[in-house]
């Protein structure tokens, strides 16, 4: 479904990525966690590509993309069947929930005004926000505004959704509502890749555990491997730190 083969992105001298290998089955939510710079978040941006790989293979359904000869529409193609949601939201601040939601299926999956609407109204109920449709985001909570987030997220229905610390900016009382949402989600079998700190989430939720340190993966395992078994010196450490 998602495969990445050798994956490789420096920043000048700085390499971030060292040759990352992985694969996400349909349906799999990945729990990316590691210790702060150690490439979690390039890793998801690359895979979208707001960060351009130096080298590697990116496989997503029928999509082959060789990193060091990729074409244009390769790249629209993979915007396309990939989202984002980002740690500060990033919503359109003049635009309301609604309009958010359907700016995201006008623009990029050509959808007539009447259609978005319809559309963008079902995945705000989806979330929980029917009564919030006309809100500007600064009228929302963080965690409302996350769930704008998802939703415009989920309305361009892509192959993978791929959460970059969705919960981390959000006051302690907000996190659950969102990890909430994003559980349905997961249930729905959606394929998810995420980047997080919610050990919770990842034992409940998670089919594989992905643990990456200085531009590697260093071990991969069930969520009951690696929480409760891990075999790396850095992971033990990792996750002692964090508990
Ligand atoms: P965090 O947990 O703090 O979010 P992370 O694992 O997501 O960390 P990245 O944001 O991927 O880490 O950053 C990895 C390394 O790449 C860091 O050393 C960072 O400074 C560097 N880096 C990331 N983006 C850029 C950029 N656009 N230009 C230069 N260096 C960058
Ligand atoms: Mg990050």
């Amino acid at each position: 479904m998602i495969e990445l083969k050798d994956i490789h992105k420096s920043f000048h001298k700085n390499e971030v990525l060292k040759g990352i290998n992985l694969k996400v089955n349909k349906g799999d939510v990945f729990v990316i966690i590691g210790p702060s710079g150690s490439g979690k978040s390039t890793l998801l941006r690359c895979i979208n590509y707001l960060e351009k790989p130096d080298k590697g293979i990116i496989k997503l359904g029928d999509l082959t993309v060789d990193t060091e000869k990729v074409k244009k529409e390769q790249i629209a193609q993979l915007r396309k069947s990939t989202a984002m949601v980002f740690q500060q939201y990033c919503l359109f601040k003049n635009k309301t929930a609604l309009e958010n939601v359907m700016e995201a299926l006008i623009v990029v999956k050509k959808k007539s005004k009447e259609q978005a609407l319809k559309e963008s109204i079902h995945y705000l109920e989806k979330v929980g926000l029917q009564d919030r449709l006309n809100y500007y985001p600064s009228q929302l909570s963080g965690g409302q505004q996350q769930r704008v987030g998802i939703a415009r997220a989920l309305a361009i229905n892509p192959e993978v959704i791929l959460f970059d610390e969705p919960t981390s900016a959000l006051d302690p009382e907000l996190v659950g509502e969102v990890l909430e949402v994003m559980k349905s989600v997961a249930k729905e079998g959606m394929t998810m890749i995420v980047v997080t700190h919610e050990m919770g989430f990842a034992k409940e939720v998670a089919s594989r555990v992905l643990f990456m340190d200085g531009g590697v993966i260093v071990e991969e395992g069930s969520a009951r491997e690696i929480f409760d078994n891990p075999k790396e010196e850095r992971t033990k450490q990792f996750l002692y730190r964090v508990k």
